[in-house]
C-alpha cells in the first residue's frame, strides 16, 4: 500500500482516485470544492482539506488540475507543495499544462530535493473511468520506476518520453491531432448529411476502413445524436490547442491546420459552447451550412 495525495478531482481526478482507493492504496484527496472531497471520501479516501493535509506522510503527490496557473498555484504557491513537500520527495503532474512552465517548476522543486515528473494522459473519462489511460511521461526513471507501480493502476498504456517536460510536449501533439481529427468527422458528416446520405452507415462503414478513429468511435454517437453536452470541455481542448500554438511559436513551426482548428474551436466558444463537450465542434459545421436548430428546435427555414 502506498500513501498517496492526490489534488484535483474533476471529470478526470475523481476517476483516477477512485482507482487507486479500490486498489488498497490510502489516498488523501483534496479540491478546491469541498463536495468532491466528501464524495471520495464516502468511497474510502482519506478527506484533506488543504495541499498541506494531502502531502502530509505521502510517498508521492498526484495533482489533475485544469491548466498552469492551478498547477503553479498548487505547487509554488505559499500554501503549496514547495512548502509543504510529501515525504517522499516525488510529484507527479498528470494535468496538461505548459511543457515551458513545467521545466520551470521542475527545476524550482529540485533546488529543494523534491522531484518532478509530468505524465499528461489521453483516453478521455472513459479511459479514466476503465483504467485504460494512455499515459506520456517525462522525468527521471529513478522518479519513474517509484511512481509506475501507482501509474499502472491508472493507464494501460505508460511510455517514458523523455526529460521532465517531454510529456506535456508529446500531449501537444496528441491534442492537435485529436482536435483536427475530429474537424475532419465534422467536414464528413455534414457533406454526408446534405447528400442525403445515411449518417449511422456512414459511420459504420468508415469505423470499418482506414479514415477510423479513436473520436469516430467514441464521439460520433454524440454527434449523431446532437449530444453536445458531456466529455471533454470545449475550453479545455482550446486550452490545448493554445499550449500547442505556444510551443510551436516558441520553437517557430508554422502549424496552419491547428491554426484552422483552433479558429474553429473558438467559434463554438464564443457560441456559448465552451462548457460543452469537444464534440460540439459540429455545431459550428451546422452553423456554417445553415444547419442549426432554431431556438424551438425545429430545422432552419429553406434558404
Ligand atoms: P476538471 O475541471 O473537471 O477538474 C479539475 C479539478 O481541479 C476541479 O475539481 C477543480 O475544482 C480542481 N481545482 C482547480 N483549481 C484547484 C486548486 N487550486 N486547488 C485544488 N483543486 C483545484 O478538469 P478535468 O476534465 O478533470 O481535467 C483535468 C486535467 O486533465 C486538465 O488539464 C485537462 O486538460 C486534462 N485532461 C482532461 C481530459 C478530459 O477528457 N476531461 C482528458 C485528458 C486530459
Amino acid at each position: 500500500m502506498t500513501s498517496i495525495g492526490f489534488i484535483g478531482l474533476g471529470v478526470m481526478g475523481r476517476e483516477m482516485a477512485r482507482h487507486l482507493v479500490r486498489a488498497g492504496h490510502r489516498v488523501q484527496a483534496h479540491d478546491a470544492r469541498p463536495e468532491a472531497v466528501d464524495e471520495i471520501a464516502r468511497e474510502g479516501a482519506v478527506a484533506a482539506h488543504s495541499v498541506a493535509e494531502a502531502a502530509e506522510g505521502a510517498e508521492l503527490v498526484i495533482t489533475m488540475l485544469p491548466d498552469t496557473p492551478q498547477v503553479e498555484e498548487v505547487v509554488l504557491g505559499p500554501a503549496g507543495l514547495l512548502a509543504h513537500p510529501p515525504a517522499g520527495r516525488l510529484l507527479v503532474d498528470m494535468s496538461t499544462i505548459s511543457p515551458t512552465a513545467t521545466r520551470r517548476m521542475a527545476a524550482e522543486l529540485a533546488r529543494a530535493g523534491i522531484v518532478m515528473l509530468d505524465a499528461p494522459v489521453s483516453g478521455g473519462p472513459s479511459g479514466a473511468k476503465g483504467a485504460k489511460l494512455s499515459v506520456m511521461i517525462g522525468g527521471p526513471e529513478d522518479g519513474l520506476a517509484r511512481a509506475r507501480p501507482v501509474l499502472e493502476v491508472m493507464g494501460s498504456t505508460l511510455v517514458h518520453v523523455g526529460e521532465v517536460g517531454a510529456g506535456q510536449t508529446v500531449k501537444a501533439c496528441n491534442q492537435l491531432v485529436c482536435a483536427m481529427n475530429l474537424q475532419a468527422i465534422c467536414e464528413a458528416l455534414a457533406l454526408g448529411r446534405a447528400a442525403g446520405l445515411d449518417l449511422d452507415k456512414l459511420r459504420d462503414v468508415l469505423l470499418g476502413g482506414a479514415a477510423s478513429s479513436w473520436m469516430l468511435q467514441n464521439l460520433g454517437p454524440l454527434m449523431l445524436a446532437k449530444d453536445a453536452s458531456a466529455g471533454f470541455r470545449i475550453d479545455l481542448k482550446l486550452k490545448d490547442l493554445r499550449l500547442a500554438g505556444e510551443l510551436a511559436f516558441e520553437l517557430g513551426v508554422p502549424l496552419p491546420g491547428t491554426a484552422l482548428a483552433t479558429s474553429l474551436y473558438l467559434e463554438a466558444r464564443a457560441h456559448g459552447e465552451g462548457a460543452n463537450g469537444n464534440q460540439a465542434l459540429f455545431r459550428v459545421y451546422d452553423r456554417l451550412s445553415n444547419q442549426a436548430e432554431e431556438p424551438s428546435g425545429q430545422p432552419p427555414p429553406a434558404r
